[in-house]
């Protein structure tokens, strides 16, 4: 469920029932400056809130009287500071992006941050840790330079499918290079239409 509504606390929920259909659960997420408001209330105050607006989106009073209630503040978390990750404003990748995967020392890292493909989450997270790994075997002398990165095996489980897009999606222009078509192609009308017009009244030479 996505609910887009600046007064309500709950953003995106998913259903979080384990694969084997034990534990059945729904699980939401309450971001930024909505995080910030909730957390000064009790935790009783914000089930509460929660509750109220589950039982009114999936039209139920059965979601006033869950059966369990767990939260989590992942902005008290000592070590993570917030989540679901770490992510850079712009300037940090072109500026820094070069150094972020360098060792210092003995030091090595190895955080989903530094993961050249799903920074931020699982698959980056093993990606980044496998290659560090591989980085202090290399320094160990137990594998060569050219066997730190290797490319992730296709997940048997989900393989990944092709996107299938339109003629349309794939040739249109986006909203700014169309309008930076629109002022090409007006400067370069002006310039061959005022061309065309010194040409007429002979301010070129005919030859
Ligand atoms: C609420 C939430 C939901 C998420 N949902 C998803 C999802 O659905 N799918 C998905 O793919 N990803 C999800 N993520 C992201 C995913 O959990 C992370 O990308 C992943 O766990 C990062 O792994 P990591 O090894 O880079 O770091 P972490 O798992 O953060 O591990 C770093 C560890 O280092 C420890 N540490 C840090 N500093 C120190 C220190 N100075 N001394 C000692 N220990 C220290 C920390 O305590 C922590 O245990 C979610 C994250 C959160 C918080």
């Amino acid at each position: 469920m996505v609910i887009e509504d600046e007064e309500t606390p709950i953003g995106l929920t998913l259903d979080d029932t384990k694969p084997d259909g034990s534990k059945p659960c729904i699980m939401g997420f309450i971001l930024a400056r909505k995080c910030r408001k909730l957390c000064i209330l009790t935790k009783e105050e914000r089930k509460k809130m929660i509750c109220d607006i589950y039982s009114k989106v999936l039209s139920t009073e059965e979601a006033l009287h869950p059966c369990h209630y767990e939260e989590k503040n992942w902005c008290e978390e000592e070590y993570s500071g917030g989540c679901y990750t770490a992510y850079y404003p712009p300037g940090i990748l072109t500026q820094f992006g070069r150094v972020l995967r360098e060792p210092e020392g003995r030091l090595y890292f190895a955080g989903t941050e530094t993961a050249t493909e799903w920074s931020g989450y699982m698959e980056g997270a093993v990606q980044a840790g496998e290659r560090a790994a591989r980085e202090i075997m290399c320094a160990m002398g137990k594998i060569t330079s050219n066997q730190i990165w290797k490319p992730e095996p296709e997940s048997e489980d989900v393989p990944a499918l092709p996107f299938v897009t339109t003629f349309w999606e794939r040739n249109l222009p986006s909203v700014g290079g169309f309008l930076k078509l629109m002022r090409v192609s007006t400067v370069l009308s002006v310039v061959a239409v005022t061309s065309l017009i010194a040409y007429k009244k002979g301010l070129f030479p005919r030859t």
